[in-house]
């Protein structure tokens, strides 16, 4: 058996708005945060996450911030793809691991919904995902609540 592990880490800043997307799930908030996609940053953490496992780049390198198409993507386009290069090598998800780094808004009461989505994008079964979430103690820039933070791990198989 073949075991790839990969991390991921993503950061985006708050801005003007009415809502984040974390992990595919629309949470309401008084700041949104600003990328060139739906900056959410849990899906991208998640997706660099198994682009590592795969040694197969980076989601920058594979949607280009330059390409005008990818304005305002959704970023479920981003996971899907990192998974379906996975399955293409023959890999399956082992399972992922997520950490939401913020102060606001409190992840708790989504954490089953966010789970749920990112194992519906990914067509694995829920108990394969774990999406948690910490404050940074008012540290940093999290702290300040300038932006959020994200990490991720994911564990490839190949029988
Ligand atoms: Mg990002």
């Amino acid at each position: 058996m073949d075991v790839r592990v990969g991390n991921g880490f993503d950061v985006h800043r708050f801005g003007p708005g009415d809502h984040v997307m974390l992990c595919g799930v629309r949470v309401a908030h008084p700041r949104g945060l600003q990328g060139h996609s739906d900056a959410d940053v849990g899906l991208h953490a998640l997706a660099d996450a198994i682009y590592g496992a795969l040694g197969d780049g980076d989601i920058g390198r594979h949607f280009p911030p330059s390409e005008p198409e990818w304005k305002g993507a959704e970023s479920h386009v981003f996971l899907s793809h990192a998974g379906a290069r996975a399955g293409a090598r023959g890999y399956k998800l082992s399972n992922c691991d997520l950490t939401l780094i913020c102060e606001a808004p409190k992840i708790g009461p989504h954490a089953g919904a966010m789970q749920a989505r990112v194992a519906e994008i990914l067509g694995i079964a829920a108990d394969r995902v774990s999406v948690k979430a910490t404050t940074s103690e008012r540290l940093g820039f999290t702290g300040r609540e300038e932006g959020i933070a994200a990490l991720a791990t994911a564990c490839l198989v190949r029988p």
